[in-house]
């Protein structure tokens, strides 16, 4: 599952950065031999190596193959839907409360550097980009094939080059980069992500947010 996955992740990753370098003007040559190389680290990896795939992960020059290998796939089929960021670095926030305790999270927050890109944590399409003042900030819905999951990024600093609604996106493409848009400190620039079950015939604002964590960590939700 693992390599299967490596090498999804690693296509799709392929043709949705090349849109990014060709936009920044920097096209790299991909190369072959990414998915040897990734198959062959360690599943756990230590800090010095996940510095580095952050710094792949900001650097506009990198390799499309490269940055691919800096995106991890959970247990669940799930990418962890921050370059860079490895499951066993998640803190589940899925239950803390905000607005003054009146009200749930019902999401998770992953803390990376503004820039960092944010990619599809599972295929769908586009259904709704919304600037959602004060809240969300720039904010994409992106809905299964079946209708019945969307999931939601939130707080973005850009939206990938060219994104629409409509789009299909597929494991691993990018959306667009991390950051504090919205209601986010710009001293702690982060993804906010949700997972909402939905019926099929409700519209994207819907839906009952499910705890992400598990499923991207493979472990158990803290509360
Ligand atoms: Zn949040």
């Amino acid at each position: 599952m693992r390599t299967l996955g490596t090498i999804l992740v690693t296509a799709v990753l392929v043709s949705a950065f090349w849109l990014t370098a060709f936009m920044s003007g920097m096209i790299s040559v991909a190369k072959g031999g990414g998915n040897e190389q990734r198959a062959e680290r360690p599943i756990h990896d230590d800090e010095p190596q996940r510095r580095a795939a952050r710094e792949v992960a900001l650097d506009p020059d990198a390799d499309p193959v490269t940055l691919a290998e800096a995106i991890e796939v959970g247990p669940s089929g799930m990418a962890v839907p921050v370059a860079g960021i490895a499951p066993d670095e998640l803190v589940d926030t899925f239950t803390q409360a905000r607005a003054g305790g009146a009200r749930r999270h019902d999401a998770i927050d992953i803390m990376a550097d503004t820039g960092t890109p944010v990619v599809a944590s599972a295929p769908g399409t586009v259904e709704k980009i919304y600037f959602s003042r004060g809240g969300g900030g720039k904010t994409v819905y992106v809905r299964s094939k079946d209708k019945r999951w969307i999931y939601y990024y939130a707080h973005l600093d850009v939206y990938a080059p060219g994104l629409k609604e409509g789009q299909a996106v597929g494991l691993g493409d990018a959306l667009g980069t991390v950051g504090s848009t919205g209601n986010a400190s710009p001293d702690g620039p982060h993804l906010h992500f949700a997972i909402h079950r939905m019926e099929p015939e409700e519209s994207w604002w819907e839906g009952r947010p499910i705890n992400p964590y598990p499923l991207l960590a493979g472990r158990r939700a803290n509360g």
